[in-house]
C-alpha cells in the first residue's frame, strides 16, 4: 500500500489535477511493478502500449476538465470478460487463440468513464475452481507468500489488487470467487446483487449465479466502480431495471445499521485463528454502539450441495457451446464430424472442466432430474427464504468470507471435495442473489490474511458498502 503516493482513487484524481501527479508516469509504475511481480503469474495479457497511449489522452482530458468519472483508473479485467479485439480465453486451451468481438457491457463502461485497461488477469478454467490451480496459464501466486494458493477463481485479479499491480481489478463471483480470493489475498472483493451488473460479455459458467465486481484495497474504490458499471442493460435481460445509487457519500450519518450473526456460520472447520478475529471485530463494534443480533439460516447446511448441483448443470450446458466447430481449439485428426467434437473437447478443456460437464450432465438426465436437480431447486429456494426472513431482522450479517486461510500450492488438488468445502460461506450468497463483501481485517500468526463477509439483502450495496467503509475506518 504505501508503495503508492495515494489512499484511493479520488485522491489519485486530485493530485493528477493538481500537477502532483502524472498519470503517465502511474502507468509507467504499475507496468514495471507487473514486470518485477511476472512469477505472480497474475496476468495472461498486459496491454503496455495502449495503456501509455491511453494515459497521454486521458491525461489531456483531465487537464482540460473534460474527463470521465474514473479518468485515469488503473483497471485488470479478468480473462472470462471480452475486450474488443483482444484474446477472451477464459484460461482455457479450448479458447486459446480467441479473439472478442466486442466488449463486455461493464467494460464499455469503465471505457467510457476514461479508467485505463492494463491486462487480462489469469483466473481457474472458465472461473471453475477456489485455487486458480485450474488454469492452463498456470497457478498464480499469492503475492503474501508465494508457496501458496490466491484463492480463486479470480486469484490473478485478487494478486494483482494486492500486489499493487493496477488500482482495481473486475473480478466475477458464481460462487465466492470474488469474496474468497480477496480474503486470502487481503483485499476488499464486492460481489454485488445478481442482476446488478449486465452480464453482456461475460462468458457464462452458470448463469443464474453469475456476477461481475470490484477487487479493490479500499471500500472508497469498490464504491467507484460498482457505480460505474451497475445498472441496466438492453443486451441483457436479467440486469435490472432498479436505479443506481449514488456510492459517493459511504458515511453512516448517524445511521444504525442492525447486524446479524449466524450460528451456522461458526462451525465445524473454521480456522479457530479466524473465529477468534471475528469475534474481535464483534467485541469492539459493540463498544462501538452496534447492536449484533443472533439470526438463524437454518438450511445452510444444504448450501455446498445446492450450489454444485445446480452450477454444473447449468454449465454442462453453457460449455455445450463450444465443440470445435464454432469457437476455438479443433482438434487436428479426426475421422469424422463426431469424432472432431468429441476430440476438440477432450484435448480442449481441463479436467476440473470435465469433472463439471460429467457431473451437470448426470444431475439433469433422465431418472435423476427430480433426485438431484429439482431438489437442489428447493433448496435454493429454502436458502432464499431464510435470507428473507433474517434481512427482515437485521441489515447486515457478518460470518468469515473463508473456513481457512491461503492454503499450500497442491494442498487440495487431490481432493476435488476438500477443495468444494472451501465455498461453503460464500455460495449462499449467490444461491440467494445477495450482494456480498469480503474485508480484510486482519492477518494471521503466520502472517497470511483473514478477511470478514459482510451480506446484505439484494440491491442494499450501499449499505453493505457503508459498513465495510465504517469498519475500514473506525475498527481496524
Ligand atoms: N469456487 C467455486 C467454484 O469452483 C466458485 C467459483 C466462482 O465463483 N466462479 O465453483
Amino acid at each position: 500500500m504505501p508503495l503508492l503516493p495515494y489512499k484511493n482513487f479520488s485522491s489519485k484524481l486530485k493530485m493528477i489535477k493538481d500537477g502532483e501527479l502524472s498519470l503517465r508516469e502511474n502507468v509507467e509504475f504499475f507496468l514495471n511493478l507487473i514486470n518485477k511481480n511476472k512469477h505472480l503469474n497474475a496476468f495472461n495479457f498486459v496491454f503496455a502500449d495502449e495503456a501509455k497511449e491511453q494515459a497521454a489522452s486521458i491525461e489531456k482530458k483531465i487537464n482540460s476538465g473534460k474527463h470521465g468519472k474514473l479518468a485515469g483508473m488503473i483497471v485488470a479485467i479478468k480473462d472470462v470478460l471480452a475486450i474488443k479485439d483482444k484474446p477472451n480465453t477464459c484460461s482455457s486451451k479450448i479458447l486459446k487463440d480467441f479473439k472478442a468481438i466486442y466488449n463486455a457491457t461493464a467494460v464499455q463502461r469503465l471505457i467510457d468513464e476514461d479508467a485505463i485497461i492494463i491486462g487480462k488477469t489469469n483466473c481457474d478454467e472458465f472461473a471453475m475452481g477456489s485455487s486458480n490451480e485450474n488454469s492452463a496459464f498456470g497457478n498464480v501466486l499469492n503475492p503474501v507468500d508465494t508457496q501458496r494458493v490466491p484463492g480463486g477463481s479470480s486469484g490473478g485479479s485478487a494478486a494483482a489488487v494486492a500486489a499493487n499491480l493496477c488500482d482495481v481489478a473486475l473480478g466475477t463471483d458464481t460462487g465466492g470467487s470474488i469474496r474468497q480470493p480477496a480474503s486470502f489475498c487481503g483485499a476488499f472483493g464486492l460481489k454485488p446483487t445478481y442482476g446488478r451488473v449486465s452480464r453482456y460479455g461475460l462468458t457464462a459458467f452458470a448463469s443464474s449465479f453469475d456476477s461481475i465486481g470490484p477487487f479493490a484495497n479500499c471500500t472508497e474504490d469498490a464504491a467507484a466502480v460498482i457505480e460505474v458499471i451497475s445498472g441496466w442493460d438492453a443486451n441483457d435481460s436479467t440486469s435490472t431495471k432498479k436505479p443506481v445509487p449514488s456510492f459517493q457519500n459511504l458515511n453512516l450519518d448517524g445511521k444504525k445499521l442492525k447486524l446479524g450473526y449466524a450460528k451456522e456460520y461458526f462451525g465445524e472447520g473454521l480456522d479457530p485463528e479466524i473465529k477468534a478475529s471475528i469475534e474481535n471485530i464483534f467485541k469492539k463494534l459493540k463498544q462501538s454502539g452496534f447492536e449484533i443480533e443472533e439470526i438463524h439460516l437454518p438450511h445452510t447446511e444444504y448450501t455446498i450441495a445446492a450450489y454444485y448441483i445446480l452450477t454444473t448443470a447449468e454449465a454442462s450446458s453453457n460449455l455445450a457451446r463450444y465443440d470445435g466447430a464454432r469457437y476455438g481449439y479443433r482438434s487436428s485428426d479426426s475421422a469424422s464430424l463426431l469424432e472432431m467434437y468429441k476430440s476438440s473437447r477432450s484435448e480442449g478443456f481441463g479436467s476440473e472442466v470435465k469433472r463439471r460437464i460429467m457431473l451437470g450432465t448426470y444431475v439433469l438426465s433422465a431418472g435423476y432430474y427430480d433426485a438431484y436437480y429439482r431438489k437442489a431447486q428447493k433448496a435454493r429456494r429454502f436458502i432464499k427464504q431464510d435470507f428473507d426472513d433474517a434481512f427482515k431482522k437485521v441489515d447486515i450479517i457478518l460470518t468469515p468470507t473463508s473456513p481457512t486461510t491461503a492454503f499450500k500450492i497442491g494442498e487440495k488438488t487431490t481432493d476435488p471435495l476438500e477443495m468444494y468445502l472451501s465455498d461453503i460461506y460464500t455460495t449462499s450468497a449467490n444461491l440467494a442473489g445477495i450482494p456480498g463483501i469480503s474485508v480484510p481485517i486482519t492477518k494471521s500468526s503466520k502472517g497470511l490474511p483473514i478477511g470478514l463477509q459482510l451480506l446484505a439483502n439484494q440491491f442494499n450495496e450501499l449499505d453493505l458498502l457503508k459498513m465495510s467503509y465504517y469498519i475500514q475506518m473506525n475498527i481496524l
